[in-house]
């Protein structure tokens, strides 16, 4: 069989004006692709067809030529390659393009033109995606994360891949449902480490059964997109028709059910509020997520201002990582270790929600390290990054927008984030490993593009009524 693979990942926020890039993307292309994908192997009946694959760490919008590139070339590589008998689609389900709503029902429905109604096509999605009828129309498979922290991301491919390939052994084309869920909330309410999501989750595995309904997805959507496409959904396939859509009403049902018990899984509150329970706390270290400029949420990742009000309480023992400054980081290097540098530090990259903080810093170290651009591949690409103190406050100041979520992105600065009161990161709800860490996690409502307050957010296009944003109507899948 014929399989052909792709796709297009990246998490756009609307409310950032910080375009995504060239440079901010990694786009893998013939045996690279593949490389990927280990789980193929196994798969000795199958020829895959490399066509191109572009990930990005999330922010703002594709710039509209980059888009249009990246799907001329995927459209290009469809021709040389076709016919196909399968399509292998590796998404992340929030994708915004510059001047375009649907970008991802653009493209899957593009695809679909080129490769003909005879080509089944599979996709993996975050569950953070924001899914479309016009997706729901191009596509014959489409499977989601169970799990936020994403623990199962490797799995979902895996799973995505194994039913295309069962549905073409078989020579079947499944039924599918689809059911928009009018709710929509951040990742950090919806976390499935936690109440309602962790026991809606667990009735995924209660509705599959054997061909008749092959998999089923819920997906929370991603709420930092302003576009009528943007909600929870569910979605279902299967052999058996009635069974099919059955399951997805009660997943949906289920959802809607629990709408109004979301909530944040730590303590969330101010800034200031958020430093003070730091100070206060018998334990060490408190993790202070700075989650209005979550860069893996499209935050810019430079707003400095948790660092600001660190420093205007006096603080004198915490790390903050990062900020992404370029310029900083120049200056840093210029100056040299050990040398005092007055900073004009972040708050560039996203004018409307910050501006740059002036402080003066010592440097104590200078690096040049591979940028993970995101936590599952190192990239070739070099990030120059210096650790300053700035009145006992350790900042790790990046070229690049960088998360901060293992143990061992700190060590290889030889911080030990043990060692420290407060640990501040721009992240909204704790990766393992700094869950691990923390003896104790707060959530600090901080400014930014993926601000928090999501209720308080200016909408325009987002499609009503949908809760929390009007709280009460009726609804029924
Ligand atoms: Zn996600």
């Amino acid at each position: 069989m014929k399989i052909a693979i792709g796709g297009l990942s990246i998490e756009s926020c609307t409310f950032s004006p910080l375009l995504s890039q060239e440079e901010d993307f990694k786009i893998f292309r013939a045996d690279e692709l593949l490389e990927n994908y280990p789980f193929l192997q196994t798969y000795h009946d199958v020829s895959p067809i490399p066509l191109l694959y572009a990930r990005a760490l999330p922010g703002g919008p594709i710039e509209a030529d980059l888009y249009e590139r990246v799907k001329q070339e995927f459209l290009q590589k469809l021709d040389e390659n076709g016919p196909l008998d399968g399509l292998f689609l590796h998404m992340h389900g929030a994708v915004s393009v510059e001047g375009m709503e649907d970008a991802e029902g653009d493209f899957i429905s593009l695809i679909r033109s080129k490769v003909g109604k005879d080509c089944l096509i599979a996709a993996s999605y975050d569950l953070h995606g924001n899914v479309s009828s016009r997706v729901m129309d191009s596509v014959d498979i489409l499977t989601a994360y169970r799990t936020a922290p994403h623990i199962d991301w490797s799995e979902t491919l895996e799973r995505a891949f194994f039913l295309l390939v069962k549905c073409l052994r078989a020579g079947v084309i499944p039924y599918k449902a689809f059911i928009p869920v009018p709710v929509l909330f951040s990742g950090e309410k919806t976390c499935t480490e936690w109440e309602p999501a962790a026991s809606l989750y667990r009735k995924i595995p209660g509705v599959i059964s054997g061909d008749e309904v092959m998999d089923a997805s819920i997906l929370i959507g991603y709420v930092w997109a302003d576009e009528p496409r943007s909600s929870a959904s569910v979605v279902t396939f299967g052999l058996d028709r009635e069974k099919v859509q059955r399951a997805a009403k009660y997943l949906a049902q289920q959802f809607w059910d629990v709408r109004s018990l979301f909530q944040f899984g730590v303590k969330a509150d101010s800034v200031d509020n958020c430093i003070q329970i730091a100070v206060q706390a018998v334990e060490q270290p408190v993790v202070i997520s700075d989650s209005g400029d979550n860069p893996t949420a499209g935050g810019a990742g430079d707003t400095p201002y948790v660092l600001e009000r660190l420093l205007a309480l006096g603080i004198t023992d915490a790390v903050v990582a990062s900020i992404a400054d370029a310029e900083a980081v120049q200056r840093c290097e210029a100056a040299g270790v050990g040398a005092t540098v007055k900073l004009s530090l972040g708050g560039k990259l996203d004018p409307i929600h910050a501006k740059p903080l002036a402080v003066e810093v010592r440097v104590r170290s200078l690096q040049v390290l591979p940028w993970t651009l995101d936590r599952r591949k190192e990239s070739s690409v070099m990030n120059h990054i210096a650790v300053v103190d700035a009145l006992g406050i350790l900042v790790i100041i990046t070229e690049r927008r960088t998360p901060y979520h293992r143990i061992s992105d700190f060590s290889s600065l030889e911080v030990d984030p043990h060692q420290h009161k407060i640990i501040v990161v721009k992240i909204g709800y704790l990766e393992p490993e700094l869950k691990a860490l923390a003896a104790k996690a707060l959530l600090a409502l901080s400014p930014g593009a993926v601000n928090q307050d999501t209720i308080n957010i200016k909408y325009h296009k987002i499609n009503h009524p949908m809760y929390p944003f009007d709280p009460d109507f009726d609804w029924a899948p």
